[in-house]
């Protein structure tokens, strides 16, 4: 059998239709949108419901993006605990922030309630597994900051994880039951759907090449030759951003982070390993990452080389991983390995900038942009429709590139490799 070097567990939605809107320079639109992920979908989404003309271009086909290719884990939260979020941005925004941050599943899980999204999902929760005792520390913490605030979230013991996860290896954890799993690229193109059926333009295989201003409107230019004439431009392209505008992509770290699937699990098999359908990430640096799949395989990701993968080797460690929390799995054939790209940012933040009058950019997913780029989407529609900054969740920074951005890359190369080796230690 012939391997794919990014062969993606997911589903296509049976009717995926193929979005091909016709682009037009005779009308000035309101906002152009460039990335069909889930940031550009769900913001043309929202901002045609408020009857904003749209169009949004994908330099690809709609979910070869990150938002198509993840770990479909839906998880609310930011990195940062509400107490941490709280004394960095102040009572009142800090305050607004934890609100914004606890609602990011619900975001999704209502989208797909709402709109009749043909979406394989479930809503079980999502375990943060601790295998040190520094871990279990931390997770009692953030279990008091969200517990306090009414969020329906439990720490659980060793006898407790073991149970949930049918795991080797953790002392405890967090269980936060806001959370859930979907198909990612199911909900990508669900998204294209309804946003098109709302009124929005979805154009796929359009590179955005030039972004220019004349008369007080933005005029985007495709690698096609086409135009187009806008109000506002919303850069949704995340860690896929190249050099349409300058800066922004030296303010971004990108990583490269690999899944692998298995065949699916024998019955008593899928019967001890996660028997209630709950996504886990657990505390080592160089974190893994799992959940099991609508037809039930188990899908495991982590941290991958930073060049580009090469043959099945590649995604060897992720094997290891997966025997090494599972030893029953030895033996179960890998039938899928993928990867995507994730941005990170210095301070572990998403970054909202608005270089210009009407432009806007939103990069730093953190690799955690399901809920996080679905709920953004929602609050940039209600910013172009008219609202004040305060609509949106972040405030609105300047563009400051990475210093020595170009060694970054080897730095965070070799700060995994050091990672991996302390996490090997603390085993
Ligand atoms: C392997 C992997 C696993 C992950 N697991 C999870 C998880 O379990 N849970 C979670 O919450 N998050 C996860 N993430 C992160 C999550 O996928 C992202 O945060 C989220 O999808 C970002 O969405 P987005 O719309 O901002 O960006 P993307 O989906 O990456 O979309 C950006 C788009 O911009 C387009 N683009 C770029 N430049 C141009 C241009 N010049 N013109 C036109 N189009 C352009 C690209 O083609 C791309 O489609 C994971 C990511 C990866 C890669």
């Amino acid at each position: 059998m012939r391997t794919s070097f990014s062969d993606p567990v997911w589903q296509k939605p049976k009717a995926a239709p193929a979005f091909q809107s016709a682009l037009s320079a005779a009308v000035t639109l309101d906002a152009v949108i460039v990335g069909g992920g889930i940031m550009g979908l769900s913001t043309a989404l929202h901002a045609a419901r408020a009857g904003l003309s749209v169009q949004v271009l994908d330099a690809g086909a709609i979910g070869q993006g990150a938002s198509g290719l993840n770990g479909g884990q839906v998880i609310p939260g930011l990195k940062y605990d509400p107490e941490w979020l709280i004394g960095h941005f102040g009572n009142q925004r800090g305050a607004a922030l934890v609100d914004f941050a606890a609602s990011t599943a619900d975001v999704v899980f209502d989208l797909i309630r709402d709109e009749k999204l043909a979406v394989p999902f479930m809503r079980s929760g999502w375990i943060q597994a601790a295998h040190t005792e520094t871990a279990l520390k931390a997770a009692a913490s953030r279990d008091r900051q969200w517990r306090s605030r009414g969020a329906d979230v439990k720490l659980l013991d060793q006898a407790e994880i073991a149970a949930m996860t049918g795991a080797r290896g953790y002392l405890g954890g967090w269980l936060d039951r806001r959370a859930g799993v979907i198909d990612p690229l199911s909900y990508t193109m669900e998204l294209a759907r309804v946003a098109a059926a709302a009124g929005a333009k979805v154009a796929e295989r359009q590179k955005v090449v030039k972004l220019g201003r004349e008369a007080g409107l933005w005029r985007v230019s495709t690698q096609g030759g086409s135009e187009l004439r806008a109000k506002s431009v919303v850069l949704a392209t995340n860690a896929y951003t190249d050099s349409l505008l300058p800066g922004l992509a030296r303010t971004i770290v990108p990583l490269h982070s690999f899944q692998i699937a298995t065949a699916p699990l024998p019955a008593d098999l899928a019967a001890s390993i996660l028997p209630g359908g709950q996504a886990v990430s657990d505390s080592r640096r160089i974190l893994i990452y799992y959940r099991k799949s609508a037809d039930g395989r188990l899908v495991l990701g982590g941290r991958g080389r930073m060049a580009l993968p090469s043959s099945p080797a590649d995604w060897a460690h992720l094997e290891r991983a997966l025997v090494r929390i599972y030893p029953a799995l030895a033996g179960i054939p890998i039938e899928k390995r993928w990867f995507g790209r994730v941005a990170m940012t210095p301070d572990h933040l998403p970054h909202l900038h608005q270089p210009e009058q009407g432009l806007l950019a939103v990069v730093g997913c953190q690799g955690r942009g399901v809920g996080l780029m679905s709920a953004m989407g929602k609050r940039m529609a209600g910013y172009l429709a008219g609202g004040d900054g305060e609509q949106l969740p972040f405030p609105l920074s300047p563009i400051r590139p990475i210093p020595f951005h170009a060694f970054r890359q080897v730095g965070v190369a070799a700060a995994i490799t050091w990672y991996r080796m302390l996490d090997a230690l603390e085993r």
